[in-house]
């Protein structure tokens, strides 16, 4: 069950989060919790956590280990700070900063070889969908996304997938649809790592997750778990969303 803050929180309405959430999820067995805050939030997030069961993760890295990258963070330096996850495709990524599936195979590796675990998020457009491209979009982002991994670098990643119009806009994809990407993007993993990691592999589902529809989705056998945006800001919807 993982939350991605995007571009929001401040420090001190970082630790406030945490003291408030952290007790709520202390019980819950069932799942691995990651939040991922932003950059500058990302020690006071470690340390806010530390001993419990939440574990923080960043929202995206650069490939390089170091360097005259102005602005970038490497996944050494997340390592450092504490960092276990790191959101890696996002769609806005995507959408705004160029982020291509060339990039994200850069990302995943570099995260790779910090010891971060990524979580690759792919998901069509809504005229993707809307022209009945899903399946060849997803296969796409696939294919040149994550297809390039060894079947022991897959083992270390979470797939997230998130249909883009249903990112922040209040329309979830229907439970069916959910599955059905998700059965998609399953079969790519047994074509292309095995069957044991298709069987072991963990398919997240993004998309206006909110505490009311959570319990629909994860009841499909496809949906492994959410990776959730607006609803993971306030400590007692997350929660609800991580214990539903
Ligand atoms: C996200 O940011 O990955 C996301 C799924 O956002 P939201 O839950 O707000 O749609």
């Amino acid at each position: 069950m993982a939350g991605n803050w995007k571009m929001y929180k401040t420090v001190p309405e970082t630790v406030a989060f945490f003291e408030k959430f952290n007790p709520l999820v202390a019980g819950a067995k069932h799942c691995e919790i990651a939040i991922c805050p932003t950059f500058v939030n990302l020690s006071a997030a470690v340390e806010a956590t530390a001993g419990t069961n939440v574990g923080i993760g960043a929202q995206n890295l650069y490939w390089a280990n170091e360097g005259a990258f102005t602005g970038e963070i490497s996944g050494e330096m997340l390592k450092s700070v504490g960092c276990q996850w790191v959101l890696v495709g996002h769609s806005e990524r995507r959408q705004y900063f160029g982020e291509t599936n060339e990039t994200v195979l850069k990302r995943v590796l570099a995260a790779l070889d910090a010891d971060l675990r990524p979580i690759i998020c792919i998901g069509e457009r809504l005229e993707e969908r809307e022209g009945g491209w899903t399946e060849a979009v997803l296969l796409e982002q696939f294919k040149h996304g994550i297809g390039g991994l060894s079947v022991d670098q897959f083992a270390q990643i979470a797939i997230a997938y998130e249909p883009v119009w249903a990112i922040g806009t209040g329309k979830t994809a229907t439970p069916a649809m959910a599955a059905d990407a998700h059965r998609i993007i399953r079969e790519q993993v047994r074509l292309h790592f095995g069957l044991e990691a298709s069987q072991s592999t963990r398919i997240l589902y993004g998309g206006s997750v909110k505490p009311d529809n959570i319990k629909i989705l994860i009841a499909q056998p496809e949906v492994d778990g959410v990776l959730v945006g607006g609803a993971s800001l306030d400590a007692v919807s997350f929660a609800s969303i991580v214990n539903f």
